[in-house]
């Protein structure tokens, strides 16, 4: 599944095709033909992603605007097409977003759905505060850690507690920061879950610009792995069999039903 940088980056790239543009909306597949047609020849006028979660926000009118909600899920995927290409439609296209430039196909998403500001507002409450936002609150992260005696390895994967964390993110913040990623959430100091915070804001901005994740907290080395591309080996735990500072063997185990990558022997604080 997608980590947040990749939703927000969709939300940038999203903006940058069909911003203030009158598009044509679709559904080949059908499953979604309502919501398409009700917004169909609309103004596309934003995107912006609140953890995993996608919006598009169209205007109806001069007094009506409605959004639609994407959740990718598992195997949900965007496809931006070349204007030429418009004869070519995939049979599960649930929604085809077309300008007189730019297709973008949706399939195999796990929601797809039309909402009211009011609705995406309540959805956006249900969800813990994103890092990448304006309003991601910190406070309110160490409060909801505070609640819950779940592993902190389990609680950053926790939609409700940090929004757009994902199994990589968790596993390399908790050991930039030689975290015992099975410390009860509760036992996690406020000054530690400020620094975890602070780290994700960076790093998930980082995935953003870089359309990967990359989890140096060193400038040039962030730069040099952007300029490498998508092949450049940039994770210090994740995928790893031996730990990078130690040399001691990476232990793997099923931490809220992820497997978490992590070095007993580093990882020690809380
Ligand atoms: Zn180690």
């Amino acid at each position: 599944m997608p980590e947040g940088h990749t939703i927000h980056r969709m939300a940038k790239d999203h903006e940058e095709w069909f911003r203030g543009k009158r598009v044509d909306l679709s559904s080949p597949q059908g499953r979604f033909r309502d919501g398409a047609q009700a917004l169909n020849q609309s103004i596309f006028h934003s995107a912006s992603a609140h953890g995993k979660h996608l919006f598009h926000r169209y205007i109806l009118s001069d007094t009506s605007d409605a959004f639609i909600h994407i959740h990718l899920g598992l195997y949900g995927k965007f496809r931006s097409r070349n204007i030429e290409h418009q004869a070519i439609v995939s049979p599960n296209c649930r929604l085809r977003i077309q300008s007189e430039t730019h297709i973008l196909d949706l399939s195999g998403p796990t929601c797809c759905e039309v909402l009211t500001a009011d609705e995406v507002k309540q959805k956006c409450s249900q969800l813990g505060p994103d890092p990448l936002r304006d309003d991601g609150d910190v406070e309110l992260f160490i409060e909801r850690l505070a609640k819950r005696r779940i592993p902190i390895a389990a609680a950053l994967l926790n939609q409700k507690v940090i929004a757009g964390l994902g199994n990589i993110y968790r596993a390399e913040l908790l050991f930039e920061h030689r975290i015992n990623p099975l410390t009860p959430a509760n036992e996690i100091k406020a000054s530690t879950a400020r620094d975890l915070w602070h780290t994700a804001m960076w790093w998930l901005a980082l995935g953003v610009k870089a359309d990967q994740i990359i989890t140096t907290l060193d400038k040039a080395s962030a730069e040099d792995h952007i300029a490498k591309g998508k092949r450049s080996e940039s994770l210090m735990i994740y995928g790893h069999s031996t730990c990078l500072k130690c040399e001691s063997p990476v232990e793997t185990r099923s931490v809220g039903n992820r497997k978490l990558y992590a070095c007993f022997e580093c990882q020690i604080g809380s």
